[in-house]
């Protein structure tokens, strides 16, 4: 997967990705994280006001064994 968000890739979009955060109302922010609204449309954010909803989950699965040996 291709790091979209920081290097020289940033440099092919409109402005260097950097804005004004409709969330947070930072400016000269990079806009590199969409956010979709609850009414279907998708906000260009920073990335601390992106979906949280995207961050990667921790799938804890620790699987325990009893172990139940009678001794002697
Ligand atoms: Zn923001």
């Amino acid at each position: 997967m291709a790091s979209i968000s920081r290097g020289k890739a940033l440099n092919h979009s409109p402005s260097r990705t950097r804005g004004s955060c409709p969330g947070c109302e930072r400016t000269r922010i990079k806009l590199i994280y969409e956010r979709t609204q609850a009414d279907g449309s998708v906000l260009k954010v920073c990335k601390n006001c992106r979906d949280k909803k995207q961050l990667k989950s921790s799938t804890s699965t620790l699987d325990l064994q009893a172990d139940g040996t009678t001794g002697q």
